[in-house]
């Protein structure tokens, strides 16, 4: 006798996904599609423009699905900010700073004695806890907004109908009106070097490593390497960095050459214009034995590492979208999906965001704003574009770097040498003085155009830079000069003052270190 039990569960499933498609396929023709947005990742962008869709009243749906790193970490709803990015980044990053706030606690008086340790694992175990929490707040949240939330990978079937497969292989289809692609991107793995997939972590494990990292070497010279380079060397890791050749490469070279002496002043090591060319495991002691090429004079030389991490940047998370049964675009080189100003696709009711998408900066602020620009303009009438210029952003390195606007060089490349002024000092935190901390790479570099004095970009390297740079970001964006910013009184004793204090040109060739108060 025939019993469904008697059948095989993906024979069910594959008889359920056939009829489905034909029904989907009869809906469409009609046009009327079961779900007036659908989001494809649930991070920065995708959450922020699947929450905007619903509060217009929209019936949206958010499909989330994280694939394990390399080394099997998984996570939950939230995206990489959430779970492998900013959010645990900066708890670490706060974690080291408050162990510098321990050595020179003295000096303000607190004894604490000299045993003074730390746990990595008390910190992995609070920052993951703070974590799951996000993700639980995310799922609370869609909940409210009543967006319907699928833990589940989507690919395209048509460019209307998305192909949604969960974890137990299950196969549904779902077609929406308006579809959005925010997918992110993941860390990139080298792929010629042995031993890299089977022994290196990347940033999507760092911060849940279940054990301490130890002597760590960390490949690459940007946001993601310097930051956590700069966090493990402040928990007392000892930790270098592999450099193929330039410091935070896009920045302002002058503040990235700052950055990592002030890394290097601190304690951590740096191997200058070398890539690793082999990594593997020791058979007596377990240790990660780790060849490396000069790029300048071809060199090898090698050392053992508890850890070796890989921060040598991101790819975009397009490997299961089958973009083209919708005919979606990507750039041949970067793999990103090109969009319009009005993050349209090449495809009419295909939209694309955040860090897939080609030739934006790949920040958390940027997708959800983008996000949010895109929903009103799906289902509210507006016609508002998100602006990719002046986009503040801050390095949370040790000593913290943070920008908006034109880098030195480019102000250069755009304006002429002889179209610009340059204000800059050097400058001592008041905090700094009674902890005795080095001071030497507090530096300030605001770049003007000499013709109407409007700043073109404004570089801050000290503490809490992010803080201080958010105000004067959006200053910038309003149209700030170099008389206005001067004419503004200060607020003492602060680090962001000596921005209104600057007076100082580079042409001038004066000495812009610190003179006093
Ligand atoms: P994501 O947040 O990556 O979300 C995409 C989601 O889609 C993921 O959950 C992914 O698993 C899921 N997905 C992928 N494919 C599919 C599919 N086929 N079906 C279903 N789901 C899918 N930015 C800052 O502004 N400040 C910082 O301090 C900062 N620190 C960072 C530190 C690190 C270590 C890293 C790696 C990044 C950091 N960033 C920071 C960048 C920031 O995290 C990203 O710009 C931001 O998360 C991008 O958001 P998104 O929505 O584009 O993608
Ligand atoms: P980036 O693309 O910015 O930098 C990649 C780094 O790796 C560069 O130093 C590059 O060197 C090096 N590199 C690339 N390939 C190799 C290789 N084969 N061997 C050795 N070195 C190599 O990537 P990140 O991962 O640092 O950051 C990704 C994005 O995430 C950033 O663009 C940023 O938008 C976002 N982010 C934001 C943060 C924040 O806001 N604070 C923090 C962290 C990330 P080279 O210069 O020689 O090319």
């Amino acid at each position: 006798m025939f019993s469904l039990q008697n059948v095989q569960r993906p024979t069910v499933y594959a008889c359920l996904f056939t009829l489905q498609k034909c029904l989907r396929s009869i809906c469409s023709k009609r046009g009327q599609f079961d779900y007036d947005l659908i989001v494809i990742g649930g991070g920065s962008g995708g959450l922020s423009c699947a929450k905007e869709g619903a509060a217009y009243g929209k019936k949206v749906a958010v499909l989330d699905y994280v694939s394990p790193s390399i080394q099997g970490t998984k996570w939950g709803l939230g995206g990489t900010c959430v779970n492998v990015g900013c959010i645990p980044k900066k708890l670490m990053h706060q974690a080291a700073q408050l162990g510098e706030s321990i050595q020179i606690s003295d000096k303000y008086g607190w004894n604490i004695g000299d045993n003074v340790t730390h746990s990595w694992e008390t910190l992995v175990q609070n920052v993951q806890n703070h974590v799951k929490s996000l993700n639980w707040g995310h799922r609370v949240q869609l909940h409210e907004k009543q967006v319907k939330y699928f833990n589940a990978k989507g690919s395209f079937q048509d460019k209307h109908t998305i192909k949604l497969t969960d974890n137990k292989e299950k196969e549904t289809l779902i077609t929406g009106e308006n579809i959005v692609i925010a997918v992110g991107g993941r860390p990139r793995y080298p792929e010629n070097i042995s031993g890299a997939m089977d022994y290196a972590i990347s940033s999507d494990d760092i911060f849940s490593l279940s054990k301490p990292p130890g002597k760590t070497l960390v490949v690459g010279a940007s946001y993601v390497a310097l930051e956590c380079a700069g966090f493990l060397t402040g928990l007392g890791f000892d930790t270098t960095v592999m450099v193929r050749s330039v410091y935070l490469r896009g920045f302002d070279k002058q503040m990235g050459n700052l950055v990592a002496e002030n890394m290097r002043e601190n304690g951590t090591r740096f191997i200058s214009s070398s890539v690793p060319t082999l990594i593997e495991k020791r058979l007596d002691n377990g240790l990660l034995r780790v060849e490396w090429k000069s790029l300048e004079n071809g060199n090898v030389n090698e050392d053992n590492f508890e850890t070796v991490f890989f921060a040598i940047g991101r790819e975009p998370e397009i490997r299961y979208l089958q973009l083209k049964n919708a005919g979606v675009e990507v750039d041949i080189q970067s793999k990103k999906i090109i969009v319009d100003e009005f993050e349209r696709t090449c495809v009419d009711n295909i939209y694309a965001l955040g860090d897939v998408i080609h030739n934006r900066p790949e920040l958390t602020p940027v997708a959800i704003m983008a996000g949010k620009l895109l929903a009103k303009r799906l289902f509210d009438g507006s016609n508002k574009l998100m602006d990719y210029n002046k986009i503040p952003t801050t390095v949370f390195t040790p000593l913290e770097y943070s920008t908006v606007g034109l880098s030195e060089d480019d102000a250069v490349e755009k304006y002429g040498e002889d179209k610009i002024e340059i204000f800059h000092a050097f400058y001592k935190p008041l905090e700094y003085t009674v902890g005795e901390i080095n001071a030497n790479q507090c530096y300030i570099k605001v770049i003007c155009c000499s013709k109407n004095g409007k700043i073109l970009g404004i570089h801050f390297l000290g503490p809490h830079a992010g803080e201080v740079m958010q105000g004067f970001a959006v200053a910038l964006s309003c149209g700030l000069t170099y008389d206005q910013l001067c004419s503004s009184v200060g607020i003492h004793p602060t680090s962001a003052e000596e921005i209104v204090k600057l007076n100082i040109t580079k042409r001038s060739g004066k000495d812009p270190h610190v003179t006093g108060c």
